[in-house]
């Protein structure tokens, strides 16, 4: 039994020693395509206004297309690049990019999404507004999405940086909400604009009391409290006449789109212009 229990440590740390080598792979492989730019690419999803139905926002979200390896999605690189530091540049190269965007649609909202890592190196608000300046983009139309996690840590850090970003403009919006641990007064503490119903309970909406209860109570306090609500992975028109009916009129999801590249938003945007 004794040696057995060696051989699973053995293959435990071969299998170890693989997952090491594949991480630090794709750190080479991000930093390069981090360089030449070539690689990376930003989809947008929109954000729509049901009651007015239209188009008001985009979601930038990172896409990797990998020469060898094919489409590696945000959730496979986006922890390497939290992990090794790489999230900065990331984070910059996508803000760059939205400021483009921003500026190709001057009347949508560019969502871009910030790493709770991100906000642990100091001068953070400062450097992305120079790069929004840099870019000539208008910091009203850039929404930024944080998490509760950031809120949580409750560092004077990230709080001053959050206060000096909506100084300068730009709309903060709370992401994936009701799935951290955070209290409801951190939307009093931390003066958001917008929060955005994590998908979770609107995938349940019509089958499970509670999330409807939830939903329910967010909206409710939401607009007591003078926020923005966006409901977001919202699929079914069920789920779309349930947030409707409640309040929430915001709402993203495969319903109305998936995450498309430049060229297809701009095709559905005339589109819609021309309906
Ligand atoms: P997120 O910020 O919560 O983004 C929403 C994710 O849900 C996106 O996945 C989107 O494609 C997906 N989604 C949207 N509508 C629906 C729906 O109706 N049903 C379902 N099942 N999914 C839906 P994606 O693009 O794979 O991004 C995953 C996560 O990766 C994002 O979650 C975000 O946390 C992170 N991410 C993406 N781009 C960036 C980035 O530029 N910077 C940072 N820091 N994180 C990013
Ligand atoms: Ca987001
Ligand atoms: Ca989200
Ligand atoms: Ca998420």
């Amino acid at each position: 039994a004794k040696s057995e229990g060696r051989d699973a440590y053995r293959i435990f740390t071969a299998a170890m020693d693989e997952t090491v080598k594949v991480r630090s792979t794709i750190e080479e492989e991000l930093r390069l395509a981090l360089v030449t730019g070539s690689d990376l690419r930003l989809f947008y999803q929109p954000q729509v206004d049901v009651d007015g139905q239209s188009i008001i926002g985009l979601e930038a979200l990172v896409r990797w297309h990998h020469p060898t390896r094919g489409m590696i999605a945000p959730h496979q690189f986006i922890a390497i690049a939290e992990e090794t530091g790489l999230i900065s540049s990331l984070g910059e190269w996508v803000l760059r990019q939205a400021c483009l965007a921003s500026k190709r649609w001057p009347d949508l909202t560019i969502a871009v999404n910030l790493s709770p890592v991100q906000f642990r190196s100091s001068g953070l608000a400062e450097q992305l507004i120079g790069i929004v300046r840099e870019a000539g983009a208008d910091p009203r139309r850039i929404e930024f999405e944080i998490t509760e996690s950031l809120l949580l840590d409750d560092s004077d850090l990230s709080r001053c940086a959050l206060k000096t970003l909506r100084q300068e403009g730009f709309k903060i919006a709370l992401d994936d909400f009701g799935t951290g641990y955070s209290s409801l007064s951190y939307l009093r503490r931390f003066e958001v604009d917008k929060i955005k119903i994590d998908r979770s309970f609107v995938q349940h909406l019509g089958q499970q009391d509670e999330s409807m209860a939830i939903v329910t109570a967010i909206v409710t306090l939401c607009r007591a409290m003078g926020l923005t609500v966006t409901a977001e992975g919202v699929e079914t028109e069920d789920q779309k006449r349930f947030l409707s009916q409640t309040g929430c009129s915001e709402m993203q999801g495969f319903l109305f789109s998936h995450a498309l590249p430049e060229e297809q938003i701009e095709d559905l945007l005339i589109s819609l212009r021309d309906r």
